[in-house]
């Protein structure tokens, strides 16, 4: 153990000890008794004066009363090693050390100090520090002279510290967060591993050498260093003081200190000392989390929410300025289309791609965004008036429609376009959006491929259309709809079959026809639920008609192109049919043609599911369309329905009459069932029938009848005589 650098290296000023007033009082007596001066002083001391033989057991010669307090043993034990020698009462351990170390000093004429352990009587152990000297005594013999000292408490105080210093030292280096101490300058007093790593430093000192300038060198942002030393002197400390520093080698990372000043016992400034965290990977996720919840992830544009805020930011600047604000809504023709056919990948492909080019037909001040699906919105600031956003739209129609290649073909997507402008059409963010929107439906009705201004007239018709998918929701909840069948007769017209048609009857809206509510259903997406619903009530009829009946009642259905872009149609129907118990070979499902617009493969596919299932398959409305003779070779089709315009128009037009006659005549050589629908007059029914046509559906034989009058037209018999029903 090493001696405390604080204690004397010189033998002990025994007057020292004494109070004060008997120190002057010795001095100023005159006559003193010296020996009786040292005895008492001596025996008064805290420690033990001793004298001893250079011996092997350090054999005492003389001990003061001090032994008494300092070992438990009487003066008359240890002198002549009476009882115990000194070198005994020495902890075993430090014998040859002091041995050494009072040899040396003897060797050298010096004065020595040590200090080591002894073992009082009680068997106590205690630090002691000796000092002393060799000297001659009265008889010239060689004895060591000194001064013997309890240092135990001294010593446990000092250990206590050292651990101390040790446990905190141990947090310090082994903190995971930095932790330094800086003058207010910014001069690095302390730094440990931790915040050495942190900045890129091999060690704390090389941190400490280097570091300095803080504000230049260490904050990304300039003046925030001024800021902290602001906090700390307004506040006396910073509490998650987050900052961007640099690195050693210059890379960046996010920091987040808290700090406080360390003050002298007179309130000076010592020092700041504070704990440095490494939040760079919260940073990153946050922002990364702030980007998710305000872009699109495909295309990486603003999404819907951004835009809003982009709006409104856009309104109050158009407000300020004047000018005037323009928010576009595009819908890509024929995205479905691209997305079913060639995949979701390519579909994506397009998407981005389209992004692309529409940003690039903006100013930086303008935003496009993405609000989902293929619906993209550009919001045009700083236009002074209609023409210059024209020119906009202009160039955003051409930028889209310019061709571009998805796996491996060229393809050209249209778009349609809705306009509404702040101020002229209305005052805050959502009613530009609904607007715009208004418009761009309006553009995509008038044929795709151009814009459209929003107007007053355009939002009557789309509040109307709102009104009545509202409603509409309503009724498919109350299961309202209802269904009518018009009977199909065959040439001798024996009932064979109806139709199953969906009627609508509003409380507040009244009779809706299905012209205004199958186009709204299919853009909703209300359709499938209305489907089912007809489904339904349809198959339980025709399962409850064709109980005992001689003749079998087929129920026809129409089924919307839109169906056919979703998953799953056959197994639903399929479900239907078992639910209401009711044979396949009943059914018949009509279909249009725009079924094989989109995907023509995937509709196939499903039209051979049905044949699997066992229903037949009707196209209708025959002679509208394309009416492609390759339809009707190449998809499983049982029945063609000759449309009514063919049917209305044969009387007076030679040319009607003749596609009549062709296509009943192609029917049959390609085997199909031949119908002919909206029959009004005996003599359209005769010229068709003459024709060969097989079977018959129209106002002459019956109008679409309500289920129960159906049910009475059946119990009349299976023939309809009369003209109109
Ligand atoms: P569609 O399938 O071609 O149905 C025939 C339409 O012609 C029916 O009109 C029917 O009432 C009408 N009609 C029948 N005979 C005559 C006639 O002699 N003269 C005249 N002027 N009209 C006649 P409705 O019921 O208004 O249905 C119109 C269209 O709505 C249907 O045409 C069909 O495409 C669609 N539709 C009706 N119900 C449904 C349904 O449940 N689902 C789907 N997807 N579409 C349906
Ligand atoms: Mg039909
Ligand atoms: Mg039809």
């Amino acid at each position: 153990m090493l001696l405390p650098q604080s204690l004397p290296q010189s033998a002990p000023d025994v007057s020292a000890q004494l109070s004060p007033r008997r120190r002057t009082s010795l001095l100023t007596t005159g006559v003193v008794d010296r020996s009786r001066v040292l005895d008492t002083l001596v025996d008064n001391l805290d420690g033990m004066a001793y004298r001893c033989r250079h011996d092997a057991r350090w054999t005492m010669i003389f001990v003061s009363q001090g032994c008494r307090a300092l070992t438990g043993y009487t003066p008359g034990e240890l002198v002549g090693n009476a009882c115990i020698s000194w070198e005994q009462l020495t902890h075993a351990d430090d014998r040859a050390r002091v041995r050494a170390c009072i040899d040396a000093a003897l060797r050298a004429g010096q004065r020595f100090a040590v200090q080591y352990r002894i073992a009082t009587r009680a068997g106590q152990a205690k630090w002691v520090v000796e000092r002393g000297m060799g000297v001659a005594d009265e008889q010239g013999e060689a004895v060591i002279e000194g001064f013997i000292e309890d240092v135990s408490e001294r010593q446990a105080t000092l250990e206590a510290l050292e651990h101390a210093e040790l446990r905190y030292r141990h947090i310090f280096e082994h903190a995971s967060e930095g932790i330094f101490q800086t003058t207010p300058a910014g001069r690095y007093l302390a730094a440990n591993p931790a915040l050495a790593r942190l900045y890129g430093y091999a060690t704390p000192q090389a941190l400490i050498a280097d570091l300095a300038e803080l504000d230049r060198r260490l904050y990304v942002s300039p003046g925030r260093r001024g800021e902290f030393r602001r906090l700390m002197e307004t506040q006396g400390e910073v509490l998650n003081f987050e900052s961007e520093v640099y690195r050693r080698d210059g890379s960046r990372l996010w920091i987040s200190e808290n700090a406080h000043i360390v003050r002298g016992p007179q309130g000076e400034i010592l020092c700041y000392e504070g704990t440095v965290q490494d939040i760079s990977e919260r940073r990153h996720y946050q922002a990364q989390l702030e980007r998710q919840a305000n872009h699109d992830l495909l295309t990486g544009l603003p999404n819907r929410s951004l835009l809003k805020d982009r709006i409104e930011q856009g309104i109050a600047r158009a407000a300020r300025l004047g000018h005037c604000l323009a928010l576009v809504f595009i819908d890509l023709d024929n995205f479905k289309f691209i997305n079913d056919s060639l995949g979701h990948a390519a579909g994506d492909e397009l998407l981005v791609e389209i992004a692309a080019r529409l940003g690039a037909c903006l100013r930086d001040s303008d935003t496009v965004a993405r609000l989902g699906g293929d619906e993209f919105v550009l919001l045009l600031n700083d236009h002074r008036g209609v023409s210059t956003v024209i020119s906009v739209l202009e160039r955003v129609l051409h930028a889209i429609g310019r061709p571009l290649r998805l796996a491996g073909r060229d393809f050209q997507v249209g778009a349609s376009l809705g306009v509404a402008l702040y101020p002229d059409d209305c005052a805050d963010a959502q009613s530009l959006l609904r607007h715009a929107d208004v418009a761009m439906y309006a553009a995509k009705a008038r044929g795709r491929n151009n814009f459209q201004f929003f107007t007053r007239e355009l939002n009557c018709v789309a509040e109307e259309r709102l009104n009545l998918e509202a409603a509409m929701r309503i009724a498919l909840e109350r299961d309202a709809f209802d269904v009518h069948y018009q009977p199909k007769v065959d040439h001798r017209r024996r009932i064979v079959g109806v139709e199953a048609l969906a009627r609508w009857r509003d409380a507040v809206l009244g009779a809706v026809a299905p012209d205004r509510f199958i186009p709204i259903a299919e853009e909703t997406g209300l359709i499938l639920a209305l489907t089912t619903a007809i489904l339904r009530r349809a198959f339980v009829a025709a399962r409850r008609w064709n109980r005992g009946r001689a003749m079998p009642l087929r129920i026809a259905v129409n089924l919307s192109p839109r169906l056919f872009l979703g998953d799953g149609l056959v197994a639903h129907v399929a479900g239907l049919l078992d639910e209401a118990g009711l044979a396949p070979e009943l059914v018949e499902l009509e279909i249009t043609e725009s079924v094989f617009a989109g995907d023509g493969e995937a509709a196939v596919a499903i039209l051979r599911g049905f044949k699997a299932l066992g229903v037949s398959l009707a196209m209708d409305d025959f002679g509208t369309g394309y009416s492609s003779l390759s339809y009707l070779r190449r998809f499983p089709l049982d029945i063609i329905k000759i449309d009514r315009s063919l049917v209305t128009g044969l009387e007076h037009e030679e040319e009607v009459a003749m596609i009549a006659r062709a296509v009943i005549s192609l029917g049959q050589s390609l085997r199909k069932t031949v119908v002919a629908e909206g029959v009004e007059t005996p003599a359209q029914f005769d010229f068709l029938r003459g024709q060969g046509c097989d079977e018959f559906q129209g106002y002459l034989l019956s109008r679409p009848l309500p289920e129960a009058a159906l049910t009475r037209l059946l119990a009349a018999g299976d023939v309809i005589t009369g003209g109109r029903a």
